[in-house]
């Protein structure tokens, strides 16, 4: 868990070391409600993928399970900066699923804690693939990281794709999800 009076110190120092006054109106409570913000969003540390992938049910046929359009929002490891977008998931079964919203739950599991993109995409699959056994999976996420889009080293709206297979899985298969991968959010 996070420690929040450290936390809270340590958003105080910041604040003072941009040459802010922390005692002002607007900014004497931001060290106790970003202490809290950093809570939330490293709850994924204490957060179990092999826990929500445990209430599969059966399953005989073999299709493609497909879940897309998973909002995330997650934290870049380099910026401390939000990196957010979409998460699209297939599986093809070996004899059992899991409930569509459990896959969900399996991103923000990843999601929240410091990241980086690549890191969450392989986590993502490699925890599907080992606690759902399913004959192959890919995962793609699509990210727009606002440490360089707040920045204008690229421009707002811009996004990072990453995918990864696990298993065996049709090229019909990623074909199909990297076409999901662009879409309107
Ligand atoms: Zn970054």
């Amino acid at each position: 868990m996070v420690d929040k009076q450290r936390a809270e110190n340590a958003v105080r120092e910041l604040i003072a070391a941009m040459g802010e006054d922390v005692e002002r109106e607007g900014l004497k409570d931001t060290p106790e409600r970003v202490a809290r913000m950093l809570a939330e969003l490293t709850a994924g540390y204490h957060d179990s993928a092999a826990e929500h992938l445990s209430k599969t049910f059966e399953e005989s046929g073999s299709a493609l399970v497909l879940e897309r359009d998973i909002s995330f929002s997650s934290t870049c490891e380099h910026h401390l900066m939000p990196f957010f977008g979409k998460v699209h998931i297939a599986y093809v079964p070996s004899g059992k699923v899991v409930g569509l919203s459990k896959l969900a739950r399996v991103v923000e599991v990843f999601a929240r804690r410091l990241q980086l993109q690549e890191r969450m995409n392989a986590e993502i699959a490699d925890a599907i693939f080992r606690h759902l056994a399913p004959r192959g999976v890919i995962v793609a996420v699509e990210a727009e990281h606002t440490c360089m889009t707040a920045r204008g080293v690229k421009k707002p709206g811009s996004s990072t794709v990453t995918y990864a297979v696990r298993g065996e899985i049709s090229e019909q298969a990623i074909g199909l999800v990297m076409s999901l991968v662009g879409g309107k959010r």
